[in-house]
């Protein structure tokens, strides 16, 4: 029988939900593809698969269709490091700050959108809890970031405010949240995703021993076609895999500037000469931004 393919919606300690056409299939891994899991996740939230029918809505994993690009982090483990896909095959990251209350953390937004640069997944910013301040305050805080080519979406999950665009953008893609707590994230996905109780569940998860392997990961479907899956805690995004000296070329306004630069190898730090301490100092380049950059560059904290 020829295999059926389909979509990792959801992983479980070895237990894997796929998506069909017919439906979804509890499955697990031919032995063969794991070699290597030791040192980390074969399969993870987003891959496509080949899988066979063992009936009784159970299927088998026999193939794993290569990978476009994920996002993933090293866990220490006891054989070394692991590495744990967050998700693969995203379309797009959106990341949910707010404009008040609290403010926005720029320093952490600007680490997603490298992240973002470094895997080429496009990033678009959710500015929730815009019904807390006025239209003017919101764009003073997040406008800074369209040219830059990252679409702003002002929401309130209180409102409803800008709940139609964010659907729009999600529409027929598969899209992963992050975002600090506290900050509405799971009030709007659970607007756009009704009866889930996302509250629920992320409590009722980290009751568990907190393994990796033992925490599922999941990706939401929405009634208008597309995947939602949800970050489970900030580190899961770190910066884990950037060089220093790649760090420039993920801010698309530095992108530009730096062969201008003096010095082909230049930090943008303090040398004479430096294109892009000329475009702050002109007021070209946001000095957040800026300092963002050489936050991170630094290996300093957010
Ligand atoms: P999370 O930690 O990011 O998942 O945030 P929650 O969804 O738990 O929301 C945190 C708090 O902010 C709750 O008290 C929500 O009622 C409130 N909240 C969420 N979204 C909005 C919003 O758009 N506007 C306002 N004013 N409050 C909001
Ligand atoms: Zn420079």
């Amino acid at each position: 029988m020829e295999p059926l393919r389909g979509l990792i919606v959801r992983t479980q300690s070895g237990f894997y939900d796929v998506q069909t056409e017919g439906g979804k299939l509890a499955c697990r891994l031919r032995g063969r593809l794991k070699q290597g899991r030791r040192l980390g996740d074969i399969v993870a939230i987003g891959d496509w698969v080949q899988v066979t029918l063992l009936g009784d809505g159970k299927g088998m994993i026999e193939a794993i269709e290569p990978r476009q690009r994920m996002l993933s982090r090293m866990a220490p483990s006891p054989s070394g490091e692991y590495q744990q896909i967050i998700i693969a095959n995203p379309d797009q990251a959106a990341f949910v700050f707010s404009c008040a209350h609290p403010a926005p953390r720029f320093g952490m937004l600007d680490r997603f959108l490298v992240i973002c640069e470094k895997h080429a997944i496009p990033g678009l910013i959710v500015a929730n809890k815009a019904d807390l301040v006025s239209p003017e305050v919101a764009r003073s805080l997040f406008e800074r970031y369209l040219p830059l080519g990252y679409p702003v979406i002002y929401s309130s999950a209180i409102s409803g405010q800008g709940i139609f665009d964010l659907c729009q953008a999600l529409i027929q893609k598969i899209s992963v949240f992050a975002g600090p707590s506290g900050v509405g994230k799971s009030s709007l996905l659970n607007r756009l995703l009704p009866g889930l109780d996302l509250h629920a569940q992320a409590v009722s998860r980290t009751t568990g021993k907190g393994r990796h392997t033992t925490v599922s990961r999941e990706l939401y479907p929405l009634v208008e076609g597309g995947y939602v899956a949800d970050t489970p805690g900030l580190k899961a995004l770190a910066l884990w895999d950037i060089e220093a000296e790649e760090l420039d070329g993920y801010f698309p306004e530095m992108r530009e500037r730096v062969k201008e630069c003096n010095f082909n190898d230049c930090t943008h730090l303090h040398e004479p000469g430096c294109a892009v301490r000329a475009a702050v100092q002109a007021g070209e380049i946001h000095p957040d931004r800026y300092q963002s950059y050489t936050r991170m560059r630094l290996g300093e904290d957010e």
